[in-house]
């Protein structure tokens, strides 16, 4: 019951695992072999082959899985650990999942004596491999104290939003805002370069003032000017956390957001496969004039 299960080791959750590894005796695993291969190697972690068989063993669970349809496979699918582990277990969801799945999941989790919390994050691969992660918690406060020493090695911010789900909901905003910021700077700097203003120029006034944002001062000049488009957050997960957000509204005025969101799904048909989410950009020419040409020509 000491152990701690992680599953999901793709961008975010390899160095997470690893960091968690480090502190805590961990078992993982990830439908790819390569995954759990590499957080064996560097974190010092064990590789469990079927994590309904290593449930029992398991005090914790930690999910760092892309959708809530995964999570929802592996807790309460086919061998679902919800039906696995041992009453006084404690799952922690640290994907950017929907509310209301959460919030049904930790009911089933409660009906069974788990504790249930969401835990999504902010702060991309760079934070993740640091443990600097900004860590918004739902969930009982109970149980967001159980979670806070797992928690403590992954991020430098754990704030607890309210019940399940509001870590979620916080999650989808603050994706919401991000996003918004890459479209709206992205249409700053091509106005500029039209007026005669370089985008790096730009992207240094912003960063000097009241314009910036973490896209002026992260994203543009590490990962859209230089055109290598490498984050490590995908397009699609991006308008997964914009779709939430807007779900979420519930019928609110919200005309801005609306533009924005609509924009970003529109623009995803202009891009070619597995876009990173900077990639709006290029639909302005930012960083690569062409936005078709395929990715391997471009970094
Ligand atoms: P990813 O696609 O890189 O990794 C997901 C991993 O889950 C993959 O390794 C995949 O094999 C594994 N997986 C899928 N289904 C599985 C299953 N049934 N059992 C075991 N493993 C399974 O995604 P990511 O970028 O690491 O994002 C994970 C979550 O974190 C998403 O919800 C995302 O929105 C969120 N997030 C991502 C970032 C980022 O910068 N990449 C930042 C904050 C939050």
């Amino acid at each position: 019951m000491t152990t701690t299960l992680f599953i999901g080791l793709g961008n975010m959750g390899a160095p997470m695992a690893i960091r968690h590894a480090k502190a805590f005796p961990t078992t993982v695993f990830d439908l790819s072999a390569e995954a759990v291969a590499h957080v064996v190697a560097e974190g010092g972690a064990t590789a469990v082959a079927d994590p309904a068989d290593a449930a029992a063993d398991a005090g914790t669970v930690i999910l760092m899985l892309p959708a809530s349809r995964h999570v929802e496979a592996v807790l309460t699918g086919e061998d679902g650990l919800l039906g696995r582990l041992a009453p006084g277990a404690l799952v922690i969801d640290m994907g950017s999942s929907e509310p209301s799945s959460t919030r049904a999941l930790a009911e089933v989790a409660a009906e069974r004596g788990i504790d249930y919390v969401d835990a999504p994050v902010s702060g991309g691969v760079a934070k993740a491999v640091t443990g600097e992660l900004a860590i918004m918690a739902g969930g009982a406060a109970a149980a967001v104290e159980r979670a806070r020493p797992h928690l403590d090695v992954l991020g430098a911010s754990i704030r607890h939003v309210g019940p399940a789900g509001s870590g979620d909901a916080a999650k989808a905003l603050n994706n919401l805002v991000s996003a918004s910021n890459i479209a709206v700077a992205s249409e700053a700097l091509a106005i500029a370069r039209r007026f005669g203003i370089e985008p790096a120029v730009m992207t240094e006034v912003l960063n000097a003032a009241t314009g910036r944002s973490q896209a002026s001062e992260v994203k543009f000049p590490g990962h859209i000017l230089p055109g290598t488009f490498a984050s490590g957050f995908a397009y699609d997960l991006m308008l997964k956390d914009i779709g939430i957000a807007m779900s979420i509204a519930d019928g609110l005025d919200t005309p801005v957001v609306d533009r924005v969101s609509e924009r970003l799904r529109d623009g995803r048909a202009q891009l070619g496969d597995a876009p990173d989410h900077t990639e709006i950009a290029r639909l302005y020419g930012l960083g690569d004039a062409d936005p078709t040409a395929p990715k391997e020509n471009r970094e």
